[in-house]
């Protein structure tokens, strides 16, 4: 009875925060948190995966597919091989969870500038990224990759940028 007072409660002020949010999406949807049971017998490398990405002036990333094990260690360098400042050209590398929305990500993380562009509200939906890079600066980051096989996708989530700066990042 108890419990089903104070869940009729969280609940109420679920909705009422949610009501209370102007600017709140209504088809975005409360994912519960599965949490992977299938134990595979995957080794999992013991060598961390390295890898570089580059992104230029052209609003481009040099790779567009990169390939790890299921819960290996990542150290991935972002580099900003262009000359364009962070504010007209910045790049960062964001690792997406599966099923996250691209498009309305972009669209929130094109209003979090003071986050450099990694918006608080879709805190949720990254699984890794680095710092918002301006021409000529390096990032280096270490993560651990998912342990659910699959496609990621990734981008960089300055304005504008992940229609043309995106790609996949799979886990086997
Ligand atoms: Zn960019």
């Amino acid at each position: 009875m108890m419990k089903t007072l104070k869940l009729f409660l969280a609940f109420s002020l679920m909705v009422a925060v949610a009501t209370s949010c102007g600017d709140n999406k209504s088809e975005k949807t409360e994912t519960t948190e599965t949490t992977s049971t299938l134990e595979e017998p995957t080794e999992v490398p013991t060598e961390a995966a390295v890898l570089e990405i580059h992104g230029t002036d052209e609003m481009k990333f040099d790779k567009s597919v990169f390939t790890v094990k299921a819960g290996q260690e990542v150290q991935l360098t972002l580099k900003h091989v262009g000359t364009m400042s962070k504010d007209a050209m910045g790049h960062n590398w964001v690792l997406l969870q599966q099923g996250t929305d691209v498009a309305s990500f972009g669209a929130e993380a094109a209003g979090a500038k003071d986050a450099d562009y990694i918006p608080a509200s879709q805190s949720d939906k990254v699984i890794a990224h680095t710092k918002l890079l301006g021409g000529g600066e390096s990032d280096t980051i270490t993560f651990t990759a998912p342990t659910e096989k699959g496609s990621y996708t990734f981008i960089c989530s300055f304005p504008g940028h992940f229609g043309m700066m995106k790609g996949e990042f799979i886990v086997e």
